[in-house]
């Protein structure tokens, strides 16, 4: 392997010790507490998981936090009303409805329900919208945590060639315009692109797409940045990316791990926007 590894892991606990610095650091000054309130309903196992992993965080950072479970049946009425309730709850500067619902609820109109400034998610149309725009806000966790890696190794995407393979809402189109307001050359990749050929042209590559190693290492220009977002179980329950690891750690410069890399920033970029959304009220 010529590539250096990406440790995400570390980076990650960074951010909460930053995040968590600042907090101490508002409650003295302007005897501020941010808060953190998270919306689950029914008992999807891996909902429960993330959940609990990102009050964990909210705790250990030191936020006020707080978790509504509602039953599995509830209605879109009562989710509508209890989202209203965080909204206008002045202790409450980040609210997240844990996303996938039951089929009964309306998701779109849900997240649509969540005032733009407590959207710390950043799945709001105001918020994709002021991104899409070049405006400051709040922008979505996975996507911004892959700056953040960028960031920490040192790689400035101002005139790179960026490739971003996937197009979904909540990474590959935000990500996109987070490198792009970078100043990136970006291509957007999906099903009908030629992935090869632009690829192999890709000064970095960032690949979000949800296909067990789809990225295949020959691809990679050499020395390129190549970050894996993807996160598939395969069949005997290991965890892989989105991208052939062995092959492309030969040819890239630096390189993410699955697990270990995109994945813990989500959570920690997550208190940065509740300590964000906190501080502009
Ligand atoms: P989506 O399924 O919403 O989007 C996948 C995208 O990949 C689509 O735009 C799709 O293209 C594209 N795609 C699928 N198959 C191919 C293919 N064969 N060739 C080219 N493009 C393809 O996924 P998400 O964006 O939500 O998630 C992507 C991955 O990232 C998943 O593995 C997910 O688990 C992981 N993830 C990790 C997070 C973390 O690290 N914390 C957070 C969020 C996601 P088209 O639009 O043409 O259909």
């Amino acid at each position: 392997m010529t590539a250096r590894l990406i440790d995400g892991k570390a980076v990650a606990a960074k951010v909460r010790a930053q995040v968590k610095a600042e907090v101490a650091r508002l409650k003295d000054e302007r005897g501020l507490l941010p808060g953190l309130a998270v919306v689950r309903v029914g008992e999807d196992p891996a909902s429960k998981t993330y959940v609990t992993s990102k009050r964990k965080a909210a705790e250990e950072v030191g936020f006020y936090s707080v978790e509504h479970h509602l039953d599995a049946s509830a209605s879109q009425a009562e989710v509508l009303g209890l989202v209203r309730q965080l909204n206008a709850d002045a202790r409450v500067h980040g609210i997240l409805v844990q996303l996938p619902l039951p089929r009964q609820l309306d998701s779109e109109a849900l997240l649509l329900a969540i005032d733009p400034a407590k959207d710390v998610d950043a799945f709001h149309p105001v918020n994709a919208g002021r991104l899409f725009q070049g405006k400051p806000g709040l922008r979505p966790c996975t996507p911004a945590g892959v700056m953040r890696l960028l960031e920490e190794i040192g790689f400035s995407p101002a005139a790179k060639k960026a490739v971003v393979v996937g197009r979904s809402n909540i990474v590959g189109r935000p990500m996109a315009m987070l490198l792009l307001a970078a100043d990136a050359t970006v291509t957007i990749c999906h099903r009908k692109s030629d992935l090869p050929l632009e690829i192999g042209q890709a000064d970095l590559v960032v690949a979000a797409v949800g296909v067990p190693r789809l990225v295949k290492g020959a691809w990679i220009k050499p020395g390129a940045v190549v970050i894996d977002v993807g996160i598939n179980r395969t069949p005997e329950g290991k965890l892989v990316g989105d991208v052939e690891f062995e092959a492309a750690a030969q040819l890239a410069s630096w390189i993410t791990p699955v697990p270990g890399g995109v994945g813990p920033m989500t959570v920690a970029m997550l208190m940065q926007n509740t300590l964000a959304a906190a501080r502009s009220f």
